[in-house]
């Protein structure tokens, strides 16, 4: 068996692993490079196989830079199923599309301004193609075996990070390969912990947080404080948050912190309509997470969800005290730009992130006190206050990572250290072997091994 790191391995995005047998090829995660210019443009160059050749994809979990390069792949001529849980199948419905719709505009707007090199420029994919994608989907139950090709099985285990995300386990003859795609965090307030790992022969394992404990604050108390900071101050608190998962989060402690008297009882808007579908998905799959039915529906009647353009005009004109959440949560696109316009100049206001801040973004140059951003091609002061509750992350940091490992059944004879900045898979590669006693390498791009 083969293993080929197409994606996601000097970078947190773009995860695309390809295992080749003697007779099958099976693609595991398919997602999309974001960030800095110099990877976006990695989405542009084609894949480096057929699509047509590959026979199977396995999605470990929803998000973009995991799932976001299947229309492509679709498009270009894969003709087989793309395997994931029932809720990912759900949310990759909501985010494919939007997606989709994310290339159209880019591509409008390239020809508007003439950003681009050629006079038509053509989106990445479009909504059609995302939908088209969506139509190779099949799902399958966490911890029920099931087969990509006639000589792989495949497991999913829970992973604790989103809604539906999963480990995968796969076997071809005598050899075991785990992807632990992005794994959550023992204690998050919303996700059930991820679940030990049953042995295996390799691990390909995520690094986000490779080289860096999450804060011990708590998170309850750190989010209360800043934002009754903001509202004593007459404020606004905004919270760009991603729109799977974080933005679920902040919701369930905002009514918490409300509800208990910690924070005064504002109007708490959720502007972002991706988050409100991912919310009622949210909210209907409690089986999945830690809140029961009456906290799931007490968190719909406590929030204001915006959908329409019009009411989100209307927000965005308002001055008192609120919070607002909305996405994305790098600050990189979507409704929460024209909030952070004009909100973001006024000092009594405040933008609280709440997660890993990629490099290139907007969010992490805000988090790291830039005094001035740009958006749609104006510069704005930075005079609102900016945090980033750090501890709210949805990836397990590296001691989290390693109790979860030592908690499972594993000895791999390898670890390839995958979805991590360099710096952080390398630390990560270093954690393994000097705790653990692990062999670990971090792989190069488009590296093949033997296995
Ligand atoms: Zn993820």
């Amino acid at each position: 068996m083969k293993l080929r790191f197409l994606g996601g391995v000097d970078t947190v995005t773009g995860s695309r692993h390809l295992m080749e047998t003697d007779r099958h090829r099976v693609l595991v995660d398919c997602g999309l490079y974001q960030g800095v210019k110099m990877l976006r443009r990695r989405n542009w160059k084609g894949f480096p196989e057929p699509p047509s050749s590959i026979d199977s994809v396995i999605l470990t979990h929803a998000h973009i830079d995991h799932s976001g390069y299947l229309p492509v792949l679709v498009k270009h001529g894969f003709k087989g199923k793309i395997h994931c849980t029932q809720a990912t199948y759900e949310l990759c419905r909501i985010l494919l599309p939007d997606a989709g719709h994310l290339q159209e505009e880019d591509a409008r707007y390239a020809k508007k301004k003439k950003f681009s090199r050629h006079d038509n420029p053509e989106p990445l994919f479009t909504v059609e193609d995302a939908r088209h994608a969506l139509e190779f989907f099949e799902t399958h139950a966490y911890n029920k075996e099931f087969s990509p090709t006639d000589d792989i099985t495949a497991l999913f285990s829970p992973a604790g990070h989103i809604l539906g995300s999963a480990c995968v386990r796969v076997r071809h003859d005598n050899q075991s390969i785990v992807f632990s795609g992005d794994v959550g965090r023992q204690a998050d307030p919303i996700m059930r912990p991820p679940e030990a790992l049953q042995n295996a022969d390799y691990l390909l394992l995520e690094s986000t947080y490779g080289d860096r404990r999450h804060s011990t604050e708590d998170p309850e108390e750190t989010l209360a404080s800043m934002i009754n900071q903001t509202l004593a101050r007459g404020g606004i608190a905004l919270l760009p948050a991603f729109a799977v998962g974080r933005a679920q989060m902040l919701l369930y402690l905002i009514h918490k912190l409300q509800k208990e008297k910690h924070i005064p009882d504002v109007p708490v808007f959720l502007n972002s309509p991706m988050a409100i579908s991912a919310t009622e998905l949210f909210l209907h799959h409690h089986h999945e997470h830690r809140l029961n039915e009456a906290q799931c529906a007490a968190i719909d009647e406590n929030t204001t969800f915006v959908r329409s353009v019009d009411d989100s005009i209307a927000l965005n004109q308002r001055r008192k005290p609120a919070i607002i959440i909305s996405a994305s949560g790098m600050a990189t696109g979507g409704r929460v730009l024209h909030h952070l316009k004009s909100l973001v100049t006024d000092y009594r206001n405040s933008v609280i992130f709440a997660g890993f801040q990629a490099p290139g973004t907007r969010g992490d140059a805000m988090v790291n006190g830039t005094d001035r951003i740009k958006i749609h091609g104006a510069y704005y002061p930075v005079r609102a206050e900016v945090h980033n509750i750090d501890s709210l992350s949805a990836h397990g940091d590296y001691e989290e990572i390693l109790a979860w490992l030592k908690q499972s059944d594993i000895r791999p004879r390898k670890v390839f250290i995958t979805h991590g900045e360099p710096c952080a898979a390398d630390a990560m590669r270093k954690h393994l072997e000097d705790e653990l006693g692990w062999n670990a390498e971090v792989p190069e791009l488009n590296s093949e091994v033997d296995l």
